[in-house]
């Protein structure tokens, strides 16, 4: 398939109170059309920086890109004039954050909002705009599309407005979206509808799509492959069920033991203890050995590389042999 977006040795910097915060460090990933990469991490691990980044949206707050290259369909973004990068964020690569209500504008109706994609990138009439907005809301399957085009945000549940977010995401047909922690803040039956929805879309449309989650249990079904992010790197990288069936990296090995199960009721929180670490301050060596069961004495002084592992995998841990073999 056609290689929409290629993420090369991404580096991004903050500046805070308690120094240079290095969020993202080295990251390169590539997504292709009609396939889903799922990026997934702690909050704090760069997943979302990373994404920002590609979106042109990192000014809030202020980070840097110190180094690297993001292609998209092969064009230099980080070489873009605004005016390009502006074109290009809503007509060919679309956001989706958690929040829909504080994405959303709480004083126009979800038919002005959607229409106003058609007014000012296609140059629609109103009407026309209007009857867009209807036929969006029809695709991402909201009851009663014609008349609830005229209601606001709030008068919609959290799932329907996670619908007109995607809605809004797919106006104008963008070739990759990336969907940041899109189900997150819903219920979990709501959590798998909108992610069927979503996951139905992408490959009705062929788009590319990255999800970007903290729950390893929402991308089985979803994920063509999975890269897994902790302290602004790439862990572990590998086709999503390999991942399942036998992690090549601790971290990976302990976000799944994470995944809530009917069978493991009141310990499902937490399964790698400690915190991650700040990223003003991220660990010698390996940045995972405080809280890595595997960890020996070369954890401490040696990064790992990101290896190679036989079945298209890269796994950054010394030990991966050991750990793909449980
Ligand atoms: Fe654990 Fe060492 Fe592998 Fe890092 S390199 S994940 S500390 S075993
Ligand atoms: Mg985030």
């Amino acid at each position: 398939p056609e290689v929409l977006l290629e993420v090369r040795d991404l580096h991004v910097e903050f500046r805070t109170r308690d120094g240079v915060a290095h969020a993202v460090n080295g990251v390169d990933y590539a997504v292709g059309r009609g396939q889903t990469l799922a990026v997934l991490g702690e909050s704090g691990s760069g997943k979302s920086v990373t994404a920002q980044a590609v979106m042109g949206i990192l000014d809030i707050p202020p980070g840097r890109i110190t180094r690297g290259r993001i292609l998209f369909r092969g064009q230099d973004l980080l070489k873009l004039k605004e005016s390009e990068r502006r074109r290009i964020r809503g007509a060919e690569m679309a956001m989706i954050f958690q929040d829909a209500l504080s994405a959303l504008n709480p004083v126009l109706t979800v038919g002005d909002q959607l229409g106003e994609m058609f007014v000012v990138h296609r140059g629609a009439s109103r009407k026309d705009a209007r009857a867009r907005a209807v036929e969006l809301m029809d695709r991402v399957r909201i009851p009663a599309a014609a008349q609830r085009v005229r209601d606001y945000p709030h008068q919609f549940s959290g799932g329907m407005r996670q619908r007109i977010m995607i809605a809004m995401a797919l106006a104008l047909e963008p070739a990759l979206i990336i969907a940041d922690e899109p189900t997150t803040a819903l219920d979990v039956t709501v959590q798998a509808q909108v992610m069927d929805l979503l996951a139905e879309l992408q490959r009705e449309l062929t788009m590319g799509l990255v999800l970007i989650t903290h729950d390893l249990g929402v991308v089985a079904d979803v994920a063509d492959r999975i890269a897994v992010m902790y302290a602004g790197r790439i862990v572990e990288t590998a086709p999503v069920h390999d991942v399942y069936k036998a992690p090549a990296h601790p971290y990976t090995r302990g976000l799944l033991e994470s995944i809530p199960r009917l069978d493991r009721k009141g310990r499902e929180l937490y399964a790698i203890k400690g915190l991650p670490p700040s990223l003003t301050d991220i660990p010698r060596g390996c940045a995972f050995h405080p809280r890595c069961p595997m960890a020996r004495d070369v954890c401490r002084t040696d990064v790992p590389p990101l290896y190679e592992v036989p079945g298209d995998r890269r796994s950054a841990c010394h030990f991966w042999r050991e750990c793909l073999d449980g």
